[in-house]
């Protein structure tokens, strides 16, 4: 007899779903918290809130939701081209970055033929997507939480579609150095596509220079968000900045509708913040710091962040995961990234770090002695 399983595409069959950040609303349901009493160092989310600039913009766009919004989301290009020095014909707008993910495969992925290529402990959601898609995903290894791009090169096949390359990398934190980016980008085999995930681009000092390597017209989508930065996580806009080629194909790709008016408006406020963008630099900067010494203090091996976030080892993660919970802190475990002895940390406030680095030491040596089955 058929089950409704076999209707079910094999891709969807085997999937594991990706495993975001717990929930504010979600712990304090479980375990009895007001949700002003929780703090989420979980999803690598701005500790500042949004642009203020951004959320006069949604003010002012709010009366207006009962039309559609632009569907080419022609003002926010030309703000987001203007930017980078680029045109609005290389500006490709997602529902989020990860949407521009999913695009690159309706445009260059047949399911059951192509591969994908990425690192090892990248960003979960290139692996999720192969999966949708019924297409291959190959990690290659990476010596100290770092991209191998010697090994990359090696393992492009002839069915290879999509490199997925991402700096600063998420969990890890690590960054490729940008003289091997660059060699990397300029040898990118006519066959394939390189998407350069720059989620965090931002927080860097000496970012590459990835927008001349869109302007020389390589085979590359550099994948850029309003999550992090700007803190505009819950509006879901992202975009990518690829040669005007190839972006045509990705807007051939996209829903007519695929980005909302409130999101569109608040992006181009916020792209016009400095001085949130700056002050966020500032604090991330600074919480990065006082938590690696923390860690280093605990005589914990973390792994030196470029971003806004730091990956250490904690011994159990799931148990510190837990213990930090009962105390109101929700920190990200990795088990799902094959590393169930770490946890990732977001940077947040300097108040939060302050009362985080208070409650870290007794959540960690509880997390040494409890039995994870006691723990719920
Ligand atoms: C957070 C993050 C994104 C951003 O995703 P959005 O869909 O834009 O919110 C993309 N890539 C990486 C590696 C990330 O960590």
């Amino acid at each position: 007899m058929t089950t409704l399983e076999d209707l079910v595409n094999p891709g969807i069959r085997s999937l594991t779903p990706y495993e975001p950040g717990k929930p504010i609303e979600e712990l304090a349901r479980e375990q009895g918290f007001a949700p002003e009493e929780i703090c989420k160092l979980a999803s690598n989310e701005n500790p500042l809130g949004p642009s203020p600039l951004a959320l006069q913009a949604i003010r002012e766009a709010l009366p207006h939701i009962h039309l559609y919004p632009d569907g080419a989301g022609h003002l926010l290009r030309e703000a987001i081209a203007s930017h980078h020095g680029l045109a609005a014909e290389n500006v490709v707008l997602g529902n989020g970055s990860n949407e521009i993910i999913e695009l690159l495969f309706h445009v260059f992925v047949l399911p059951g033929i192509h591969e994908v290529l990425c690192s090892r402990h990248a960003f979960a959601v290139y692996r999720l997507m192969a999966q949708l898609f019924d297409a291959p995903c190959l990690e290659t290894p990476d010596p100290e939480f770092r991209h191998d791009l010697s090994v990359l090169r090696k393992s492009i096949g002839a069915q290879t579609r999509l490199i997925f390359l991402t700096s600063p990398n998420n969990p890890t934190g690590c960054r490729i150095p940008n003289r091997e980016l660059e060699e990397f980008v300029r040898a990118i085999p006519p066959h394939t596509v390189v998407a350069l995930d720059e989620a965090y681009v931002d927080f860097l000092d000496d970012p590459p220079p990835s927008i001349s390597w869109v302007r020389e017209g390589r085979n590359i989508v550099l994948l850029r968000t309003f999550s992090k930065m700007e803190g505009l996580a819950g509006l879901r806009i992202g975009y990518a900045l690829a040669p005007a080629p190839l972006a045509s194909w990705l807007q051939r790709a996209r829903q007519p509708f695929n980005t909302n008016s409130l999101a569109q408006a608040a992006a181009i406020a916020a792209l016009k913040d400095h001085a949130h963008r700056e002050q966020t630099r500032r604090i991330i900067r600074e919480g990065r710091i006082r938590l690696e010494d923390a860690f280093t203090a605990e005589g914990l091996t973390y792994v030196p962040s470029a971003a806004n976030f730091v990956m250490v080892r904690v011994g159990d993660g799931d148990r510190l995961f837990q213990s930090l919970l009962r105390r109101g802190w929700i920190v990200r475990p990795l088990r799902s990234y094959g590393l169930p002895e770490w946890v990732r940390v977001s940077i947040g406030t300097p108040e939060q770090m302050t009362r985080f680095l208070e409650v870290f030491p007794a959540a960690l040596r509880e997390s040494a002695t409890t039995p994870a089955s006691a723990t719920g």
